[in-house]
């Protein structure tokens, strides 16, 4: 069996200190020296998935192909590493609560008193536990900050972990910020000492400071930090801010952060490291030959978090094709009833996307950017969402069907998008009811698809079985078909079961095409997914037209 390392993250000082993304680089670095590297996200909150939380306070939900709905930093271990994350990749305080609440009420303490020591920080020592043996490096992120009083029966329960599995297959590694104070014009370790002093007051001694800085750390700086936190010199690493997250790893490489950690496990850290891949995707991003500018109509614009993933797609889609991509993001309620402010938002831009959504707030402008799309013949990418409503338009405008209309936000109309009440998975039935609670009813992860031979997404794809991830609540009414068909749209992709609609793209548009799963969920730098590498090239042919 495969001998796991442990490497516990932990961030200190305030949050948003780019803990996962410290954590996915250092995988993907431990990866390029020849490892096996799996990453999972403890989170501190009560809720029991990110399932239901705003994407407003939390940023998007990432979802997993067995149909986990999880924290965004799973995205990031996924774009870094190349490994699909799982449901026992993130586990939340609330989760840990239910089972454990749950096993007392089968009885299964046998009548024991249950406490946050011993019951909880098992429930927590178990979910590390099962990782060990499947891969080299086991990477837990402990979300927070330490101080947290809920971060608290987490760190306890590493501390025990680490104790138990011994120093030689364990590692803290803590990520820290020094501010920099303009009066004194110095970058401060003050708040560092105490960081690390809180972490040592719950046990926890960490061997390999990550430094966040926005500026050149200076040695006295970096030897102060040693002996004050009592770290040797060499493992106090400095993270500057980086022009684009997947400058990164090669940044932290170059730091020594790989052959610290490996120093500290007593494993060969000598030797060239092929980081080529990381490299050329880095001088892709810094030095393009051309750009676009696509219009991205959505809801929760003003919060880039909220569409980390599909930003990062289509970055990847930029990389594919060289060039640079501008996203300009348009709140689609402003274009509820009034078109013109449409032409002039969405004018000059090379290609249109409508990104997944719920809700009835800012519909109809999509729906209206959908139609401008394709009457101005302007490549247009609908995900989810975003092809829901470029459905509803065509049924509107093309197909006669003027009261068309989603089950999501109208009782009343012709529901050319509906829930569904059940569909088939494989051999399993699922069912899905409108009553269900709100965070089971979903059609969520991998699900596979037939695509027509010679459509555009055939093409695109270069085959005709996927498999793409989901996380919706209603479909298009494969129903209307032969009416959406006449109207111009080809029902190219479809469940393996012919039921369930999951690609339509218009045969008098250049490109034009919805679908509806999140094919950004699957996207990375080094292999960026095709339906957003074909539409950044339509774009870019969009932007040589004018
Ligand atoms: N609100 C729509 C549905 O539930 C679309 C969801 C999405 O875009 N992810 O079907």
């Amino acid at each position: 069996m495969t001998t796991t390392r442990f490497i516990f993250i932990t961030g200190g000082v305030v949050s948003s200190l780019g803990k996962g993304l410290g954590s996915a680089a250092l995988g993907a670095l431990l990866q390029a020296r020849g490892y096996s590297v799996r990453l999972c996200k403890l989170d501190p909150y009560l809720n029991v998935d990110p399932g239901t939380m705003s994407p407003f306070q939390h940023g998007e939900v990432f979802v997993t192909d067995d149909g986990a709905e999880t924290d965004l930093d799973l995205g990031h271990y996924e774009r870094f590493t190349g490994v699909p994350a799982t449901q026992s990749d993130n586990v939340t305080t609330g989760r840990i609560y239910l089972n454990v609440l749950n096993k007392e009420r089968k009885g299964d303490y046998l009548g024991a008193t249950i406490q946050v020591i011993p019951h909880i920080t098992n429930e927590i020592k178990d979910f590390i536990r099962e990782k060990d043996g499947t891969a080299d490096f086991v990477m837990c992120e402990i979300g927070g900050t330490v101080g947290d009083i809920e971060s608290l029966p987490f760190l306890e329960a590493i501390r025990q972990f680490g104790n138990e599995v011994g120093s030689a297959r364990s590692l803290f590694l803590h990520v820290t910020l020094l501010p920099y104070i303009p009066a004194a014009g110095e970058l401060k370790t003050k708040p560092t000492q105490h960081s690390v002093k809180e972490l040592m007051s719950a046990g926890i001694r960490p061997k390999v400071l990550l430094c966040r800085a926005d500026r050149d750390i200076e040695e006295d700086e970096l030897h102060k930090i040693a002996l004050f936190c009592n770290i040797d010199e060499k493992k106090v690493i400095p993270a500057l801010d980086a022009k684009s997250i997947y400058d990164v790893p090669v940044r932290y490489h170059k730091e020594g952060l790989d052959t610290e950690v490996l120093d500290y496990f007593e494993l060969p850290n000598e030797g060239d490291v092929d980081l080529s891949t990381w490299e050329n995707i880095s001088k892709r991003i810094h030095d393009p030959e051309d750009e676009v500018t696509i219009g991205v109509v959505g809801k929760y614009t003003n919060l880039a978090d909220s569409y980390k993933s599909l930003n990062e797609a289509l970055t990847h889609g930029g990389i594919a094709n060289n060039v640079k991509v501008h996203i300009k993001f348009i709140e689609a309620s402003i274009f509820d009833g009034h078109a013109n402010d449409i032409v002039q938002e969405l004018d000059g831009v090379d290609g249109i996307l409508v990104p997944g959504g719920f809700g009835e707030r800012g519909s109809e402008g999509k729906i209206k950017a959908a139609q401008f799309a394709r009457e101005r013949k302007i490549p247009y990418f609908g995900i989810c969402f975003g092809l829901q409503m470029a459905i509803l338009e065509a049924a509107r405008n093309l197909a006669n069907i003027d009261d068309a209309n989603s089950t999501e936000f109208s009782e009343g109309g012709t529901h050319l998008v509906g829930l569904m009440t059940e569909w088939v998975k494989g051999n399993a039935r699922q069912e899905r009811t409108s009553d269900d609670d709100l965070g089971g009813t979903m059609r969520l992860g991998a699900f596979p698809a037939k695509l027509a031979e010679g459509s555009k997404v055939a093409e695109i794809y270069g085959c005709t079985e996927i498999s793409e991830r989901h996380r919706h609540r209603y479909e298009v009414n494969i129903n209307y078909k032969d009416q959406l068909e006449e109207a111009g749209f080809f029902f190219s992709g479809l469940s393996p079961d012919g039921k369930l609609p999951e690609i339509c793209e218009r045969r008098d548009h250049p490109w034009f095409i919805g679908v509806q799963y999140h094919p950004e969920l699957k996207s990375k730098p080094f292999d960026p997914h095709p339906l957003f590498t074909s539409f950044i090239k339509a774009a870019l042919d969009q932007s040589r037209l004018v």
